[in-house]
């Protein structure tokens, strides 16, 4: 029997003119946190949410999560309005809140299990041990939280998000004040989950993080969405390149030649040469450099990272 129901969403995420104002507390003053996002995360993308301390991120995940009431807007979740089908919406997310927050008097294995329990997911059906295993958690599970470390108990929150194997997977700054070694096996997982078709939504700061892991980018800032695009083509917004030369002997300034560029002398004695790598090519640049008499020692060229992007859509 065909079952309109059951199709699958384009949009894992769509969220539309969402603005919350925290009103006054003792702890804090009353504040705009957003001031009219959308937001639309595409099925089976690992998206990035990008900004800087305060900028609304985890508002913006803890309304997603049900946790604070928006002001006003509209979010949908995996096809659901989380207004008008609030268990729908939500048991399409599976949220790893920033805070680690864990009950440090069960196992590992007991807290899945009450987990599932809260998600209603029949005991038949709970894969407790395969995600514990999945984790590297499969030889802590009797242990007591409270004696796990830091790292394990990320990873025991991220296992906590998955036992009703939702279709989204929201990670709030899973990497923050982790170690190497656990952000590597966190995001080998992330993208495995990834591959399987889960679609993944993680905040950050770290801008390489992003960068390497996103598909697409929304950067956030000051509660607003200052640029939502695919990964590449937030890079090719900045379609320069920067040659960089180390002279033979010092220069004592920019030679002739390039000063209708963007070239200037950097301070350890670097020439350095910004160009759209579009419109002109290394060659002529080298060519150029050979007439000005400028003996090359060594040379590198540089590309753009999202921390340019970053800067040039932020910096008010
Ligand atoms: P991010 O996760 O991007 O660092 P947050 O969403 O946590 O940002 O915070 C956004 C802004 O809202 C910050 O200025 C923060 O101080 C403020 N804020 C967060 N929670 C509350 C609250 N409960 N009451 C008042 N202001 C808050
Ligand atoms: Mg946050």
């Amino acid at each position: 029997m065909p079952d309109s129901s059951s199709a699958l969403p384009d949009l894992a995420i769509d969220v539309t003119g969402l603005t919350k104002t925290y009103a006054a507390s003792k702890k804090m003053p009353a504040k705009q946190a957003l001031k009219g996002v959308d937001l639309a995360v595409p099925r089976g993308s690992v998206f990035g949410l990008l900004g800087p301390n305060g900028a609304g991120k985890s508002t913006l995940i803890n309304i997603l999560a049900g946790l604070v009431n928006k002001t006003s807007g509209s979010v949908k979740i995996w096809g659901a309005d989380a207004d008008k089908r609030p268990r729908e919406a939500r048991a399409a997310l599976g949220i790893v809140p920033q805070e680690i927050n864990m009950d440090p008097f069960f196992t590992p294995r007991e807290t899945l299990e009450l987990m599932a329990g809260f998600y209603g997911v029949p005991a038949p059906e709970r894969r407790t041990d395969e995600i514990l295993d999945a984790l590297g958690l499969g030889d802590k599970k009797h242990a007591y939280v409270r004696q796990l470390s830091g790292g394990m108990k990320r990873r025991l929150m991220v296992a906590k998000a998955l036992v009703h194997t939702p279709p989204i997977l929201i990670l709030d700054e899973p990497t923050a004040g982790v170690d190497v070694e656990l952000r590597r096996s966190l995001w080998e997982y992330v993208r495995k989950l990834n591959a399987n078709g889960t679609t993944v939504v993680l905040t950050t700061h770290y801008l390489e993080e992003a960068q390497e892991m996103c598909d697409q980018i929304a950067i956030i800032n000051h509660g607003a969405v200052a640029a939502c695009e695919p990964t590449p083509k937030l890079l090719r917004r900045l379609n320069y390149k920067t040659l960089v030369v180390r002279p033979e002997t010092e220069l004592t300034g920019v030679p002739a030649a390039f000063s209708g560029l963007d070239a200037s002398i950097r301070k350890d004695g670097q020439l350095a040469i910004a160009y759209k790598s579009d419109a002109t090519t290394i060659e002529q640049l080298l060519a150029k450099l050979r007439d000005a008499g400028v003996k090359i020692g060594d040379l590198a060229t540089e590309e753009p990272d999202l921390e340019d992007v970053f800067m040039a859509l932020t910096s008010n």
